[in-house]
């Protein structure tokens, strides 16, 4: 038994939530099976998931169209944001037992566990405070008409949910989505969805109607598929791969469905020879590391202005060389990535850029007494990338950094957006000029400037362009993108 796993009391299982289906506020068990759930930090399964399928995804379909129908669409906005305020409390409430289980769950160390379930609490809290905020308009029209606009509902919402931050997405889209009244069915990833259904657990505990919140567990082409498939669902919010994400366009097309797409990235860090390169540093080793480098939004390109290009590789090597990985309890710079699969893709792409002459420039460095079954991959800097290559131009989804030199600003914007995604950028410059420049011209759905990230707030809108995706979650913009306007004209004569 690992460390976590007695901690979370394995065993007697008494921090682990419910692994069975939850549909119509009840817990049940699925049609068809179970799926082993690995701890990516030794390699052991140390619980089980439901394995739901179509059968399963339509009772929940059903049983959030009753609950549109019933207590839950009746319920005023405000009385919905103040459930969503008694969720983030109740996930505050549980915060300990929640890092634990989403750090033994994906492999994250600690801290970075921690802070994602304080971002879940945020988002309940946001869009809480929001629900009763977000209205229609009227509109002077012909004389002898009253004209105005509802905000509504979409229905019934789907939302799929990838593994990398199981907790702080299901927050990102579920809380919008309940903001608005809408019911839900969420799908999360088959190899990370502890931390949903302990959700699933504190949103009954709290009082959510039956029905509101719908989780079926289960495989991407089984349960996904019927759901993003499924005519009963109004819209589908999917995170995950661009791949996956176009299989889902496509079976909600059918069903002629809206979709929100939050897909992949390769996200430029772009350095300016003007820039506070001390304050920069730690932003562009961290950019990469945060999360084993499986984050969408990852800085997995590093550009740098020639003239300072080797002070700068040198300064972030030195801080690739001191990162350590480990087990998600070791909580050290970097934990495993999530499964054999993923630590294969990400030494293939090692392997293929060294048969291509280029080699580490710098590696971090697992620990010693990392559990031997873990999925570890060292964080690793590869310089002098040319920006066509395949590490310049594909996600690896693992510590990788691919740094490439550039002349001038034609170049560095070139070298930006020469890639399919759009998702963010971070610019590193003094000069306000190039700042605004640079913020207007580069294709993303966020510019950092002198930062990255921003620290992630939940106000901010967030989203990709081309193969990064479309559409808006987080910010005002979610509840937006997660409601419907009617336009109403009275002709009162
Ligand atoms: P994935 O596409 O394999 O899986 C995502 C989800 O889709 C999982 O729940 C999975 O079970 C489900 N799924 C798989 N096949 C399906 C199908 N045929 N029909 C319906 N659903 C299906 O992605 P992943 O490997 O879990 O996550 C990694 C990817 O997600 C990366 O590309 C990453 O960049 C992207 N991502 C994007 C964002 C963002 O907000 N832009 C955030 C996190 C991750």
């Amino acid at each position: 038994m690992t460390t976590q796993a007695a901690q979370l009391g394995r065993g007697s299982i008494s921090g682990l939530p419910p692994t069975q289906l939850l549909i119509d506020g009840k817990w049940r068990a699925a049609e068809a099976g179970a799926i082993a759930v690995i701890n990516p930090s030794d390699g052991e399964a140390f619980t089980e998931i439901a394995r739901g399928q179509k059968a399963d995804i339509d009772a929940a379909v059903k049983a959030a169209h009753a609950a549109m129908e019933g207590a839950w669409g009746r319920l005023p906005a405000v009385e919905r944001g103040r459930l969503l305020m008694k969720l983030a409390l109740a996930v505050q409430d549980h915060q300990d037992e929640l890092t634990r289980l989403e750090a033994m769950d994906t492999g994250k160390p600690i801290k970075q566990a921690r802070a994602d379930i304080v971002a879940l609490a945020r988002y309940f809290e946001y869009y809480g405070g929001a629900a009763d905020k977000v209205h229609g308009e009227t509109i002077p029209y012909l004389d002898g008409y009253a004209v105005m606009t509802f905000r509504e509902p979409h229905g019934v919402t789907g939302h799929i949910i990838p593994w990398n931050y199981p907790a702080q997405i299901l927050g990102r889209s579920l809380a919008a989505a309940l903001a608005m009244g809408n019911a839900a069915v969420v799908k999360p990833a088959e190899d990370a969805c502890l931390s949903v259904l302990k959700v699933g657990e504190l949103a009954l505990a709290v009082g959510f109607p039956p029905g509101a919140i719908n989780i079926v567990t289960g495989l991407g082409e089984e349960a996904g598929a019927a759901l993003s498939s499924h005519p009963g669902v109004d819209h589908i919010s999917f995170t995950g791969s661009p791949e996956t994400g176009a299989l889902v366009q496509a079976a909600a097309a059918r069903n002629n469905r809206p979709v929100t797409m939050e897909l992949g990235g390769k996200s430029p860090q772009l350095v300016f020879a003007d820039a506070d390169i001390d304050a920069a540093v730690p932003f562009l080793a961290n950019a990469i590391i945060q999360n084993a480098g499986q984050t969408c939004s990852a800085g997995s390109r590093l550009l740098v202005e020639a003239k300072i290009y080797d002070d700068v590789l040198s300064r972030v090597a030195d801080r690739f060389t001191k990162l350590q990985v480990g087990s998600s309890d070791m909580d050290l710079d970097c934990g495993p990535v999530i499964n054999k699969n993923q630590k294969a893709r990400v030494e293939g792409f090692l392997s293929r850029a060294a048969k291509d002459g280029l080699k580490a420039r710098a590696q971090g460095k697992i620990a010693p007494n990392t559990p031997p079954g873990g999925y570890y991959v060292a964080p690793t800097l590869v310089a002098d990338v040319p920006p066509q290559h395949d590490l310049a131009q594909n996600e690896v989804f693992g510590p990788v950094l691919a740094a490439t030199p550039f002349k001038s600003e034609e170049e560095a914007l070139r070298i930006a957006n020469g890639t399919e995604f759009g998702l963010v950028a971070g610019v590193w410059t003094r000069d306000g000029g190039r700042q605004m420049r640079l913020a207007k011209a580069i294709k993303t759905g966020q510019v950092f400037i002198n930062n990255y990230g921003a620290g992630g707030g939940v106000e901010l809108p967030f989203g990709g362009v081309r193969r990064s995706g479309f559409g808006r979650e987080k910010g005002f913009e979610a509840l937006y993108s997660f409601s419907i306007v009617k336009t109403v004209a009275v002709k009162h004569g």
